[in-house]
């Protein structure tokens, strides 16, 4: 075993994020989930731990990251990469601080950098000052996040409040000259006593400059954009065979709890295509029916005629009249329940491809099934890659875990196609 990079995520959705990001830069890559016990064995290039550590307290936070950074040292890793969100979503307690100056510690080193800059997704550093899209963090949506607002859009300052040690800015102007010019301003703020400095990128150029000049530093921290730099620091070079996974085969399916805009579209047109389809409805479930039964039933019926999906996935209108009868928090963990229950039948009936979409519905399936870890495949859509797991009893399952706005509206049957493509390839 010989992992090059071990990277600590503060969620779920951003770790596959990294993991992508790393698998297209040439990378093999495992994301687990959660810290693995001792002797848990993984054959990849990078590793990526799945915490959820964001808005949890700072010392939960810290501590979670320190036994993951435990873990990747002991199992070889080279540099650590600390990954949260491309928003930066902290608060003056933290979490991006606290964890950053634990695993500094925890590494003996005195110097790291930090950049959430992404811009193929539309997160830029100018001045130390991040930009979502044309405005800046604080006139943009998160200004009213409800556990992470980010007010002050100036990265130095919201960094060095939830710090002890300095805060510096390695700013445009340096990052455009080369990666040896970003070494000298390391070595000066060093010098200075910065412990940790924001880097301005406002072009992937910047972002592979960057991680050239980082290059054995024991520690860096960043959105899921620095992986695009980094890999070639050991040889790596984009490569289909970063994102080879086993054969697929055996039946398909879709399991749905997503009730974004983008997931509605993509439930209609799989209805438009005429394949079979089962929708949960959670006031049947509250009313205490088996729906998880009779959804299974559907599918055991029609599983060999090709892919089934099992839907909860609802216009908002809707949803509002459920959580108004229901309460939102009860609808959502009946319908996540259900949806995990149904995943399990499907993968008892010979599911061995299938698609989750929804955050929480992801997190509530990939529990139900026991998935420990995922071997990241190709990407199908920005962001949502294939992933091949192992289960419990041993053989391989192909999940794709798409968050709520991801994908085109050909995302399901897009999915499948793919895995197809990859087998006659
Ligand atoms: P997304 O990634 O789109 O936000 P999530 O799975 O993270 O999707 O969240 C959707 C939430 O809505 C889940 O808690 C889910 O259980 C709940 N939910 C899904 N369908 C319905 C519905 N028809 N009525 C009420 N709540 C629903």
């Amino acid at each position: 075993m010989t992992i090059r990079l071990g990277c600590i995520a503060d969620d779920f959705t951003g770790a596959t994020d990294l993991a992508n990001n790393l698998v297209r830069a040439g990378m093999r890559v495992v994301q687990l989930i959660d810290v693995p016990g001792t002797g848990h064995d993984v054959d990849a290039d990078a590793v990526v731990i799945a915490l959820k550590s964001r808005t949890v307290p700072a010392a939960e936070a810290v501590d979670a990251s320190l036994r993951a950074l435990a873990w990747l040292r002991s199992a070889g890793a080279e540099q650590i990469y600390f990954k949260y969100c491309s928003t930066f979503d902290s608060t003056p307690a933290g979490n991006i601080g606290p964890v950053t100056e634990a695993l500094m510690e925890a590494l003996g080193t005195d110097f790291t950098i930090a950049t959430p800059a992404f811009p193929d997704n539309g997160r830029t550093v100018f001045k130390g000052h991040l930009f979502v899209g044309d405005v800046l963090l604080a006139e943009s949506g998160m200004r009213n996040h409800p556990l992470t607002p980010m007010t002050d859009s100036n990265l130095v300052s919201v960094l060095g409040a939830q710090t002890i040690r300095p805060v510096g800015l390695i700013d445009h102007t340096v990052v455009a000259d080369g990666a040896e010019a970003i070494r000298s301003r390391i070595a000066e703020l060093r010098a200075n006593g910065v412990a940790t400095a924001i880097v301005d990128a406002v072009s992937n150029d910047d972002l592979v400059r960057m991680g050239a000049a980082v290059q054995g530093l024991p520690l860096v921290t960043a959105g899921s954009g620095l992986a695009i730099g980094l890999p070639a620091n050991w040889g790596f070079r984009p490569s289909p065979a970063a994102a080879q996974l086993p054969p697929a085969a055996g039946h398909r399916a879709i399991v749905s709890g997503s009730v974004s805009e983008a997931t509605n579209g993509q439930v209609l047109e799989f209805l438009k295509s005429g394949r079979p389809a089962f929708s949960v409805d959670p006031l049947r479930i509250a009313a205490g029916e088996d729906v998880a039964g009779q959804a299974l039933a559907f599918a055991e019926a029609h599983l060999a005629d090709g892919p089934v999906l099992v839907y909860s996935t609802e216009a908002p209108d809707t949803v509002r009249t459920v959580q108004g009868r229901l309460g939102a928090a009860e609808a959502g963990e009946l319908v996540e329940r259900t949806l995990a229950r149904v995943a399990q039948g499907l993968v008892e009936c010979g599911v061995r491809r299938l698609v989750v979409a929804g955050g929480e519905t992801s997190g509530a399936v990939v529990q139900a099934l026991g998935l420990t870890g995922l071997r990241i495949g190709p990407q199908i859509d920005p962001g949502v890659p294939w992933c091949a797991a192992a289960l419990p009893a041993g053989e391989t399952l192909h999940i794709t875990l798409k968050s709520g706005n991801f994908g085109g509206p050909g995302f399901f049957t897009d999915a499948f196609a793919l895995l197809d493509a990859e087998a006659a390839a």
